[in-house]
């Protein structure tokens, strides 16, 4: 006889041998938990489960999760808890800022829960970690990687682009058809307009978008989105395969190969982007300060100038 559970549960398609990573066990990666915990800190690197984190760590490279660890949205591929967060906490641009110093951070990246509850979607909160980073670490670069702000974008953009980050992040995810199911509280077209709009106030500021593969997305929707973002002006695009945090989250409809990445890759270059890495693990934090120095050497040097 069939066992009833076997047949109920859709299979999953196995990971390839591509997207296999080690088990995190280095020292690095148990002093930059234990730092975490200590500053009250969250990340996005533990709330995702992101398969990089054992690298990333080891390196003391993580990327800090502000206005709590509970989001006001549910999006179908995405771990982090949903339900409604607590009150912001005042000291964590200071504990930000320490993280940063402590961690030696030459590059930080920032990112955030949506907070559809707070009247500016949790805008002056970045404000003030950009604030604190600046005042405690000067040297380091700062990357912030912010939600669409929902109904709220232009003045929250207004607001974050006047403390200068060096580069402002937000992801599409995926393609405009995918939305309705993968990203169901956000509108394609309002987080264009969002990374258009940073470049509008400040063109100074690097822009930058990530999309995950392996939704179902068809290759020239793809290419369709890569012009949507060149047509923002975006600077630096990131791809990497989408992973299923767990049974309830949307399933892997294809895992994307290396030389499809690669492929994706030197389309979106002909496209016009000073930057792309694609690859099964990249992720939008992933090897962010390598990046950002690659991509301002790409700059200076389409400009004419000599790179500091
Ligand atoms: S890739 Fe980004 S999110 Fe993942 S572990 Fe590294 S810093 Fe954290």
């Amino acid at each position: 006889m069939t066992e009833p559970l076997a047949e109920a549960r859709p299979p999953r398609i196995r990971k390839p041998d591509w997207i296999r990573v080690k088990a995190p066990t280095s020292v690095g990666f148990a002093e930059t938990k234990s730092l975490m915990r200590r500053l009250n800190l969250a990340t996005v690197c533990e709330e995702a489960a992101c398969p990089n984190i054992g690298e990333c760590w080891t390196k003391k490279h993580a990327t800090v999760m502000i206005l709590g660890d509970t989001c006001t949205r549910a999006c179908a591929f995405c771990n982090v808890k949903t339900g409604m967060p607590r009150a912001v906490d005042p000291l964590e641009p200071q504990h930000t800022a320490d993280a940063a110093a402590e961690l030696g951070l030459q590059h930080i990246v920032i990112t955030s829960v949506d907070r559809d509850d707070l009247p500016d979607g949790g805008a002056s909160q970045f404000v003030k970690v950009i604030e604190a980073l600046r005042r405690t670490t000067p040297s380091t670069t700062i990357e912030i990687l912010t939600p669409d702000f929902r109904n709220k974008a232009e003045s929250a953009v207004e607001k974050i682009v006047a403390a200068r980050p060096d580069v402002y992040n937000h992801n599409l995810e995926t393609v405009p058809r995918l939305y309705p199911t993968i990203r169901p509280g956000a509108r394609y077209y309002a987080s264009l307009r969002l990374l258009e709009s940073v470049k509008k106030h400040d063109p100074s500021i690097f822009t930058k978008s990530g999309l995950m593969t392996g939704l179902g997305e068809q290759r020239l929707e793809v290419h369709q989105v890569m012009d949507d973002m060149r047509s923002a002006d975006i600077d630096f695009l990131t791809m990497g395969q989408y992973l299923q945090p767990t049974p309830r989250h949307a399933k892997v409809e294809e895992f994307t190969t290396p030389q499809s990445f690669n492929a994706y890759a030197a389309i979106a270059r002909a496209k016009g982007f000073l930057l792309v890495a694609a690859s099964p693990l990249t992720r939008s934090s992933y090897h962010a300060g390598e990046d950002f120095a690659k991509m301002r050497a790409a700059r200076d040097a389409k400009l004419g100038k000599v790179s500091a």
